[in-house]
Parts: structure tokens; C-alpha cells; sequence
């Protein structure tokens, strides 16, 4: 007697083989894209973490960055390794170059303070408005972002005092200590203040 349920199982048992394999390679593609998807987030994370910027760094951080981003594509900036005396004389900043986050915050302290130490004893409210004006204005164009929503969030609490020359120079002193306090460097002596920015060292020595 012939049996014709044999063809019939044979034919489901290929079909059953043919969708297993089609199962098991669909999952082997979908979980490489899941995995090659998670390499270029891990990729672009990675860039934008090591994307150079001059004013948002310092110095030396942002050689090594860039070092880093030229090593990466293989085409190195300078012959760093294999000429010592190279990397030595782009590791010295020179004062021709753009400015890196300390260089301009070094220097806009110098114009703050110098603003400060020149402010009237008695302003008029034209000048007291135009120079709070320029204080709260300063974050929305510093360079350095996180440096500049720190100095934001600074105001908010710390009004600029423009009242007098005395009270001003004291006020920017003290706004300075909290950036210093952040960067754990040490504080100024604020009644000096004047000392270091108006009138000079009572030794003499900048006389
Ligand atoms: C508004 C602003 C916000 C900043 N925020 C950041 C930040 O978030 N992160 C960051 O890494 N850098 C920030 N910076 C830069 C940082 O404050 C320094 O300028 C930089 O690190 C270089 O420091 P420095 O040690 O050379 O001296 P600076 O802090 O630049 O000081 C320059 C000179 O000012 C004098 N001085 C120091 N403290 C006082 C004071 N309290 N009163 C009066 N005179 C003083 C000293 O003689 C010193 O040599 C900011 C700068 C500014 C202007």
C-alpha cells in the first residue's frame, strides 16, 4: 500500500529546516546591526568627546587631543614620537597662537579686574547700568561654554555690586574666588584687591 503521508512529512520537515536556518540567520544579522549600531554611538560619543576646541580647553589637554585625533587617522601632525625635541616646542605655548581656556581666562580676569579697579568711586547710573549690563552680558558670549553657564549661575546669586569702585573690585574679587574655589586653586585675599590691580604692591615692586 502506498503511503501518502511520507512525501507530505518529508516535504513539512525541509520546511521546517528551511525556516530554522532562515531564524538563525536573521537573528545572527539583526543582533550584528544591533551590536555595529552600539560600535558607531561608542564612535561618535568618542568623537565628540575628543573634538578640539582651543577655548574650551586647556593647553596641553587640547595637544594631547588633537595628538590623538591625528594618530587616530594615521596622519600625524608633527613627528611626535620619533623627534623629542619637537614635541617639547608645541607642549611650550607660544603668544602667537589662539588662545586655549586658561590663556583667555587669565586675560579676561586682567580686563575684569583692570575694569574694576578704574570704576568710578561715584558712577552715574548710566555707568553703574552699562556695567552691569556688561557683566550679565559676558556669559552669553564667552567662548568657553562651561565656563561661561558656571559664571551664569554665579550671577544669578551674586548680583554685580557697581555701587562704587571699592564695592565693585571687592564683588569681582569674590566672583573670581568662586571660580577659583570650583577649580581648587587658591583664594585671593580680597582686601588686597586694589593692591594687585590699582595700585600695585605696597613693596614697590611693580612700581
Ligand atoms: C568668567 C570666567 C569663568 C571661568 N570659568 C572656568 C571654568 O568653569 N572652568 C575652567 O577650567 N576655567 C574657567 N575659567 C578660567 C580660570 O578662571 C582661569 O582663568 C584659568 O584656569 C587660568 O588660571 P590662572 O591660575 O592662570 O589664574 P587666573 O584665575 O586666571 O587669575 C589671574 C590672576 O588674577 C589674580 N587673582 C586670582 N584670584 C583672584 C581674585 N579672586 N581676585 C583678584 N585677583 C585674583 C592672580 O594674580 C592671578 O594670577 C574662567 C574664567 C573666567 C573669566
Amino acid at each position: 500500500m502506498i503511503d501518502f503521508t511520507t512525501p507530505f512529512f518529508t516535504i513539512y520537515n525541509s520546511y521546517q529546516i528551511f525556516i530554522n536556518k532562515f531564524k538563525v540567520n536573521y537573528f545572527k544579522i539583526q543582533n550584528q546591526n544591533e551590536k555595529s549600531v552600539d560600535n558607531s554611538n561608542a564612535q561618535l560619543i568618542e568623537q565628540s568627546q575628543i573634538e578640539p576646541c582651543r577655548s574650551c580647553t586647556d593647553f596641553q589637554t587640547f595637544n594631547r587631543m588633537r595628538r590623538q585625533e591625528y594618530s587616530q587617522t594615521q596622519v600625524p601632525l608633527v613627528p611626535l614620537e620619533s623627534n623629542k625635541k619637537e614635541t617639547k616646542r608645541i607642549e611650550k605655548q607660544r603668544d602667537d597662537c589662539p588662545l586655549d581656556k586658561d590663556e583667555l581666562g587669565r586675560s579676561t580676569w586682567k580686563l575684569l579686574h583692570t575694569i574694576a579697579a578704574t570704576y568710578s568711586d561715584k558712577p552715574s547710573a548710566e555707568e553703574q547700568c552699562n556695567t552691569e549690563q556688561f557683566i550679565k552680558l559676558l556669559p552669553k558670549v564667552y567662548p568657553c561654554e562651561t565656563c561661561a553657564n558656571d559664571f551664569s549661575e554665579i550671577l544669578k546669586y551674586h548680583q554685580p555690586d557697581v555701587s562704587s569702585q571699592k564695592a565693585f573690585a571687592h564683588w569681582m574679587c569674590e566672583v573670581h574666588n568662586m571660580v577659583n574655589k570650583k577649580l581648587k586653586k587658591p583664594l585671593f585675599d580680597c582686601s588686597k584687591v586694589n593692591e594687585r590691580w590699582r595700585d600695585g604692591w605696597i613693596d614697590g615692586h611693580c612700581d
